[in-house]
């Protein structure tokens, strides 16, 4: 991870646009980059900007983590949660208001207006600080190549005049703004929703000091919003709140000078109660502990997860009924959401995802870190707006092999690497077993021998194969790779006429680098993997054989005489032996003394299927 590095630096900027999610509590930006989405943050660094500014007595404002932390310090000269005024007028947000260390007031526009160190500026003023700290840092990670085309992230409650604020905003920062998309849409897009034909989606997204729910339906690829619902003063932060007063308490009682007048006192135990949360979230005790050193105050505690749940737990039920809300206006029920989606810091909980799984009946999407899913939505929005295609690679030749393993684990082949698509190919297979009435597919890519070292692109189970000898069933398989590179496996048994299919897209999540990666390997690894290949191989042969040799036993064991039996079961031993080891050169020799001690077998054996068949004749000639 860190730093990422664009090869052609001004051509490619021309094309590239970021995502930004302008975040409440943070902000963050991404970028497509190689097929996939990244979050872009400079090498050491986190990408994530806390959407804080700090109004020092000299010298320009300063954004980020440096303004959160100083807070801690000055608390009167930090703004947090700017976003809350973006858009709005000032009897919109009285109780926000009154939380600013600042005076706040109107112009004669009815803009609001804050005012710090004897100077006015506007909430978007504010978000254009914001933005140009996350172009700055995005930028930095990009190894310094200049992108000013963005899309940015609004809730998709926000209306027209708060997505206007929005747009003044980037245009102040001196960002190029090619389209505003909703949060929950972002996240959805994130996770690939967009490519489902139907669905509904719910996306909880529970941040730093806001709660929203949106109820999605997708139709083709395009998000429509059914409904929202939320809590504007509800999130993480209140959960640190009530872990900080529960600390306060318990200091005032144990400790001997509790500096609770202090204002510092305060934003100390915040910070140290959203540590312990965080830490929680992982483990299930984690300390709690302050120190300020000037007041000579040092204390701590251990704190267990299931505390913090009984400290969160009313806050999450709060979260839930806003939920209830949002299906009912929605005019869905429960069971009509097809996929839930966690957005936001506070949704790494594990009280809030156990409770959202069993309020939703479904287990929600958590493979990103959904503080970053809005950011990398947006900048595949960004992508596609630049007229890029979701598609990983846009291949016209296959450029890793496709095919299937074998019963020794080596891979059948069915499609070389750089076929040209659409192609396809069609081998027959048959079953191992007596009576197998099944067989397991094992669909791999790559350019490697074994299986084992081959990227697995999926599995899946052909029933209803009718009970034969070994070997005697007939399952042709067919690999279809179509003009997308969507790769189709189709199986089928010929008697029975029993099919399964697999459809695959082969490039999902592989970059170029990966591509070469994989070819590289199977380069160096060529003679090795030759011969693991031909140990597998040899391993299949023997089994067979054994196989054979001991139904050949069974049926003809009289006609032999007693060295011959012993020379076979000796060989028998010999071959099981090594086959169970990777020794090559040991298994040829195996192979081969087996081969030649089942000769007299093989002749006592084509005398008999001879004599049957005579037999057959003369039947039929009377
Ligand atoms: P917003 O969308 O409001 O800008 P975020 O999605 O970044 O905010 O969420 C911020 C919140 O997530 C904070 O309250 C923070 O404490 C919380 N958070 C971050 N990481 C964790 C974690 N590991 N466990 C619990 N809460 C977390
Ligand atoms: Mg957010």
């Amino acid at each position: 991870m860190g730093f990422i590095e664009l090869t052609v630096l001004n051509n490619a900027a021309q094309k590239l646009a970021i995502g930004i999610d302008l975040g409440t509590t943070n902000s963050l930006g991404a970028l497509w980059k190689d097929g996939h989405p990244i979050v872009l943050h400079p090498v050491g660094e986190h990408g994530y900007v806390p959407s804080a500014i700090y109004f020092p007595e000299h010298g320009p404002p300063v954004v980020g983590k440096a303004a959160r932390d100083r807070a801690m310090l000055d608390p009167a000269h930090v703004l947090f949660s700017v976003k809350r005024f973006m858009g709005r007028g000032l009897k919109d947000v009285a109780t926000d208001a009154a939380q600013v260390p600042f005076p706040i007031g109107e112009s004669e526009n009815g803009v609001i207006e804050f005012e710090i160190r004897g100077r006015k500026y506007t909430p978007e003023q504010l978000s254009a600080l914001i933005l140009m700290k996350v172009h700055d840092t995005s930028c930095r990670a990009m190894g310094g190549v200049e992108v000013t085309k963005c899309v940015i992230t609004v809730p998709a409650y926000f209306d027209e005049a708060q997505r206007g604020a929005t747009r003044d905003a980037a245009r102040l920062a001196g960002l190029d703004v090619l389209r505003i998309i909703n949060e929950p849409t972002a996240a959805s897009l994130a996770y690939g929703l967009d490519k489902k034909k139907q669905g509904n989606v719910a996306v909880f997204d529970l941040g730093g000091g806001t709660f929203d729910v949106s109820i999605l339906c997708i139709e083709d690829g395009v998000f429509r919003v059914l409904a929202t619902s939320g809590d504007t003063h509800l999130g993480g932060d209140d959960i640190d709140r009530a872990l900080a007063d529960w600390a306060a308490e318990k200091i005032a009682r144990e400790a001997k000078q509790a500096p609770t007048k202090d204002p510092v006192f305060a934003q100390v135990l915040r910070l140290a109660a959203e540590r312990t949360k965080q830490a929680l979230s992982s483990a299930e005790h984690a300390e709690f502990h302050v120190s300020m050193p000037e007041t000579g105050l040092h204390w701590r505690t251990e704190v267990s997860r299931e505390h913090l749940e009984r400290l969160s737990a009313p806050l999450i039920e709060r979260a839930l009924c806003c939920c209830q809300r949002a299906v009912t206006d929605s005019k869905l029920t429960l069971k009509d959401i097809d996929d839930v989606v966690l957005v936001g810091g506070a949704t790494r909980m594990p009280l809030v995802r156990r409770r959202v799984q069993e309020f939703f009946g479904r287990e929600p999407h958590t493979d990103l870190n959904p503080d970053e899913v809005v950011a990398l939505g947006a900048s595949i929005q960004a992508h596609v707006l630049m007229g890029g295609t979701r598609d990983v690679l846009l291949m016209d030749v296959t450029p890793l092999s496709l095919g299937l393993e074998t019963v020794g684990g080596a891979v059948a082949k069915l499609i070389q690497r750089n076929s040209t698509i659409p192609c396809q190919a069609t081998e027959g297979f048959t079953t191992y077993a007596d009576n197998q009435t099944g067989i397991d597919f094992h669909v791999v890519q790559g350019e490697r021998e074994l299986a084992k070292d081959c990227r697995t692109l999926g599995r899946f189970r052909l029933r209803g194969i009718p009970p034969l000898p070994a070997g005697m069933a007939r399952v042709a398989v067919r690999f279809h790779v179509d003009a997308n590179g969507m790769l189709l496996v189709t199986a089928r048994e010929e008697t029975t006429g029993a099919v399964a299919t697999i459809e695959v897209k082969p490039m999902n999540g592989l970059s170029d680098q990966e591509v070469e990666h994989m070819l590289r390997e199977a380069y160096l690894k060529a003679r090795e993997d030759m011969d693991a290949r031909r140990v597998a191989d040899l391993r299949t042969e023997l089994g067979i054989m054994l196989h054979a040799t001991r139904k050949g036993l069974a049926f003809a064991q009289a006609e032999l005489d007693r060295e011959t039996r012993l020379d076979i079961e000796e060989a028998m031993a010999a071959a099981e032996a090594a086959s169970r080891k990777d020794d090559l050169p040991a298994i040829q020799r195996a192979r081969d003394t087996f081969e030649r001690a089942t000769l007299p077998l093989a002749a006592v054996l084509m005398d008999a299927v001879a004599k049957a068949a005579l037999q057959g004749r003369k039947l039929d000639e009377v």
